[in-house]
């Protein structure tokens, strides 16, 4: 008998949408030893999600893709809302802008998730050796529960099969419509077994079927709403399926209702809702709530295919749109799916195997929500995991993916409640109408869930990795991380932290490198690479009391004791796991790089000294002011900023509480061996 390869992997990720790649990326960026596997044979190529929230490409940017994505994407910049007037003709009765102004540097965009998929696996390719495995399927999953808290073991072991080209094959990919083939999306309805269906299939081609065992010392269930992962741990979603299921056309329309390049919100008088979507290369995607469903013995209700087709969705717009006319000639997808209003019970098991995206909520459409919350679920979980396996951080940073992320879902699903609701109700004919949806309250529903719904208002609470008041510790389940009531706990000075919110993603305005006077936004200063930043707001160093507190800092920093030195493996780059960064505010002219301490610009023998890490509040020559002291509101003392790898605030605190910082690192980071290379030294020279 053949006997099974084995091998051993740092990271084993299932599924590869939207959630299995962010985490990819995350390992080919971090260097991380890791494989990701999907059942299908190929990416998607068009339909699906398709809305890119501002925080999202704030995200995307942090990996070097958000350009791509930028580029070709349809920028939504107005919502219109139309409903119907006295005599229930529907008439635009609002504007309001599609994203928040001031936010964000990036505003809502709409681009088909197959782009997006492709924008990743480029950016896997070119960082690391990693490649979806594509027409493989996980069939066996078994965890060594004896091995969980010892870091260097392999404690999860799952058996893979190789599918023929057929079982790779989603056998239901387009749809006969006018003569022409066009690809739709049934063949992933969230609540239709697909798994169990290829399962099947496979029994057909033995031959094809070669296995490996393959030992792993995490593993990440991305493998969307069925999730097998999840299955075989047992775990549960929970919530409601509606009955609704939405029908979605990606069409070029031929029209004559003049918004149709708008966002809009439509309420018909009596013949439904629907949400036009304008996108990419002069497509339109219309998002039409049905009610086909039919009763399952279990009394469940699920989707009737077989009843709606590209015409039924059409002629369903034709009605709520009128008097306006719609129709088209190209159809680019169309998909109708029934949606469960779900979150996993448990978004991991031991710390060992997560869940992430579809695999542990579910919701509407509407808001674009599903991919962008599904990536950011990894987008947390990913460095975490990437400086755990390099040794960097102890495991017990690993419980805040759950205690940070199963929070946004249920809020997620709360939103998409109260949302579907109001989007999918009759209009009130007036206020006597009870049944009948108050568009006021719509608006209001609308305009405050623009805030959510761009990802922006994302705010972990307290935990190892945010050093905020609160002990809202819990995992997201009620159960509390068990560090909360540490003594040696750090918490941020909130009369530092002006506009800066600990727990909230770092805002960005323009800086100027102080050694070539390049304008740059904060973010981009801070690349997905798994680097902790500490950014010191050093305030007018031309003052004498901020220079003596920087010369302090930089002195302490250096320590022998401290985290930089203590933390930092003494073979890694100087900046590998902590990346310092200064922003002074003092005249660019009036002082050099050479005035600051030489932690801020490292002196290496080959490349000689890093010109980027000291940054000035000053005016550009081309690109205005940043002000970013006067945007974040620090104080003329300055102040310590801790941010995250994923650019969240961690800690503010005074520039002479450097005991504080390396406190706060030694809560989670892991103490190495031997002395790293990190210099310190040369004194603020008196600067003018
Ligand atoms: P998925 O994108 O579902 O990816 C899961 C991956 O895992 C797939 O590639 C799958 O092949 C693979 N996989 C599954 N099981 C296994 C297994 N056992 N072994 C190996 N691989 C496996 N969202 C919107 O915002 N707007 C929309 O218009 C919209 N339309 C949608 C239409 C359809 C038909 C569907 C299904 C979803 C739609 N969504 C939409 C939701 C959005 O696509 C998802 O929220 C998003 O893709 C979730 O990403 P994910 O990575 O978690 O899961």
């Amino acid at each position: 008998m053949a006997t099974i390869p084995e091998s051993n992997v740092d990271v084993l990720i299932v599924g590869s949408g939207p959630a299995g790649l962010m985490m990819a990326t995350w390992m080919a960026k971090c260097g991380i030893h890791a494989r990701i596997i999907d059942k299908r044979g190929t990416k998607i190529f068009n339909g699906q999600a398709d809305g890119l929230q501002c925080r999202t490409l704030e995200i995307l940017d942090s990996f070097g893709i958000g350009h791509r994505a930028w580029r070709e994407a349809n920028h939504m910049l107005e919502i219109c809302l139309w409903n119907p007037d006295v005599n229930g003709v529907i008439r635009r009765s609002d504007r309001i802008p599609d994203t928040i102004p001031g936010i964000s540097r990036f505003q809502q965009v709409v681009l088909h998730q197959g782009r997006i998929e492709r924008f990743f696996l480029d950016a896997i390719t070119e960082a690391s050796g990693i490649r979806v495995e594509r027409g493989v399927m996980p069939s066996k999953l078994e965890i060594d529960e004896s091995l969980v808290e010892d870091d260097d073991s392999y404690p999860i072991t799952v058996t893979l099969r190789h599918l023929t080209e057929e079982e790779a094959t989603p056998r239901q990919t387009s749809t006969s419509v006018n003569g022409q083939m066009v690809q739709d999306g049934l063949f992933r309805s969230n609540l239709a077994n697909d798994t169990q269906d290829l399962l099947e299939l496979s029994k057909l081609h033995d031959k094809a079927n070669s296995e490996e065992v393959v030992h792993a010392k995490y593993l990440i269930g991305a493998d969307g709403a069925h999730s097998w992962t999840r299955n075989q741990l047992g775990l549960k979603l929970e919530g409601d399926s509606t009955d609704y299921i939405w029908g979605v056309l990606d069409i070029v329309p031929i029209t004559d209702f003049p918004d149709i390049r708008m966002r809009c919100a439509i309420h018909s008088a009596n013949n439904g809702s629907v949400m036009v979507i304008p996108r990419e290369n002069k497509l339109v995607r219309l998002y039409i709530q049905l009610t086909t469903t039919e009763k399952t013995g279990d009394g469940s209700s699920r989707a009737d295919r077989s009843k709606i087709n590209p015409q039924v969705i059409l002629e369903s717009a034709q009605r709520i749109m009128a008097p306006y006319n719609i129709t088209y000639r190209k159809l680019d997808w169309w998909t109708a799916y029934q949606i469960g209003q779900r979150v996993g019970t448990s978004f991991s098991v031991h710390e060992r195997v997560f869940l992430a995206g579809d695999a542990v909520h579910t919701h509407s459409p509407k808001a674009g929500q599903g991919m962008n919350v599904s990536m950011q679920d990894t987008f947390n979980l990913g460095w975490k995991v990437a400086s755990v396996v390099k040794g960097h951080a102890k495991r017990s940073i690993l419980k805040t993916y759950q205690s940070e992320r199963r929070g946004i879902a249920q809020e997620l699903i709360a939103f998409d409640h109260k949302f579907s609701r109001l989007f999918s109700g009759r209009p009130a004919k007036d206020v006597m109408d009870a049944e009948g949806i108050s568009m006021e309250e719509f608006k209001a529903a609308f305009l405050k869930g623009h805030m959510f719904a761009s990802g922006i208002a994302v705010n972990y609470g307290a935990s190892l990795l945010v050093a905020k008041k609160g002990s809202n510790e819990a995992q997201g389940d009620g159960r509390q991380v068990s560090v909360a009531n540490s003594p040696d706990k750090v918490t941020s000075d909130e009369s530092l932290c002006g506009d800066i919110t600990v727990g909230m993603r770092i805002q960005s305005h323009k800086v100027l490198n102080q050694a070539d006077a390049r304008p740059w936004h904060l973010q981009e200063l801070l690349p997905s690479n798994g680097r902790w930043r500490v950014i010191v707001f050093a305030g007018n160093v031309n003052n004498s009391e901020q220079r003596g507190k920087l010369e302090g800092l930089a002195q302490d920093f250096g320590n022998q004791n401290a985290f930089l030195r203590a933390s930092t493996p003494a073979s890694a780059k100087h900046d590998e796991v902590f990346e310092l960064l200064l922003i002074h505010n003092a005249p660019r002219t009036s002082v050099t790089i050479f005035d600051f301490p030489e932690v801020f610009r490292h002196f290496d023998e080959i490349d000689g000294w890093d010109y980027n890490k000291i940054f000035v509040d000053d005016v550009s020559y081309h690109e205005g002011f940043g002000n970013i002291y006067g945007a974040l509101g620090i104080p003329h003392s300055g102040c310590i900023v801790i941010v995250r790898p994923d650019q969240y605030v961690s800690y503010v605190g005074p520039m002479d509480d450097t005991a504080a910082v390396s406190r706060f690192f030694g809560g989670f980071m892991t103490l190495q061996q031997q002395p790293s290379r990190v210099q310190t030294g040369l004194k603020l020279k008196n600067a003018q």
